[in-house]
């Protein structure tokens, strides 16, 4: 009885853990990228740029994106520090986003529907890793349109290794599933660049795709396409009716993706059974 309250704990932490990577390795890479640029021209880095505090997901502490006061760790309980404060930064008063308690508050959900479904030993913590990592980059992708290298390419591999160490007679439709993901995305943008002169969608997608298929199986790829894709297009529809300024508006494929590896990923096994049993009959 005591497990479930643990984990819904440790998914909380975990959750709070994602949004210190969400708001922190995208300004950290585009840092990285602007040295890069500028040692490869042989120029000088922006002041403004060189200004900027140096980031890691370690240091320096929490602390209010508004004023910059560190945060105690009484208030920086996940979920709980944010209904103490009401929402706002205890030092400044200003409003602190949704996105925190939110965010925490799916890595909760993620854990217990883990260990509902799959069970708590070594591989439900691997799916679990692998949950939480969409999750990242969901939002990052919602934030900033970049679904970055440093998670994706992991995420891959990670998925690679779960075959090799949890179901050793999958290994070979994982690594299918990683080229094939990889490929179809591929030969979508190139045939839609040629048709209508316009990108359809990004590299990081086809490298999040080849990320789901070493974690699924081939056998999963069209189901994730026929779940994202339906997925993005309902909110696409919705949001544009909602919001009209949204009209032609490139909208981010990746946290389609992730929803459809969330839902393939918790209940994949039946999912794919009933699927595959439809296109037999
Ligand atoms: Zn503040």
């Amino acid at each position: 009885m005591l497990l479930w309250p643990l984990v819904a704990v440790l998914g909380l932490c975990l959750g709070s853990f994602v949004n210190v990577v969400i708001a922190r390795l995208p300004p950290m890479l585009m840092r990285q990228w602007h040295e890069e640029a500028c040692a490869a021209l042989d120029r000088d880095p922006d002041p403004e740029v060189a200004k900027l505090p140096h980031l890691n997901l370690w240091r320096p502490g929490s602390h209010c994106p508004r004023c910059g006061t560190a945060i105690a760790w009484h208030d920086n309980i996940p979920l709980l520090g944010y209904l103490k404060r009401r929402g706002r930064c205890a030092h400044c008063r200003l409003p602190i986003s949704l996105r925190y308690p939110l965010v925490e508050l799916a890595g909760g959900a993620l854990a217990v529907a883990v260990a509902a479904i799959h069970g708590v030993d070594p591989a439900g913590l691997a799916l679990l890793g692998a949950c939480l990592t969409l999750l990242a980059l969901a939002v990052i992708d919602l934030r900033t349109q970049l679904l970055p290298d440093v998670l994706t390419l992991p995420l891959l591999w990670a998925g690679l290794l779960y075959q090799l160490l949890f179901q050793p007679l999958m290994l070979g439709d994982a690594v299918l599933g990683a080229m094939f993901g990889y490929g179809v995305l591929w030969l979508f943008y190139w045939g839609f660049k040629l048709i209508t002169g316009k990108e359809g969608m990004g590299y990081g997608d086809f490298k999040l795709l080849a990320a789901l298929g070493a974690w699924l199986g081939w056998q999963a790829l069209p189901l994730l396409l026929i779940l994202s894709a339906g997925a993005g297009a309902v909110v696409g529809i919705l949001a544009q009716l909602a919001v009209p300024r949204l009209r032609g508006q490139p909208m981010p494929f990746g946290p389609f993706l992730a929803l459809a590896g969330w839902i393939a990923l918790l209940f994949g096994a039946p999912l794919l059974a009933a699927y595959q049993a439809l296109l037999l009959t």
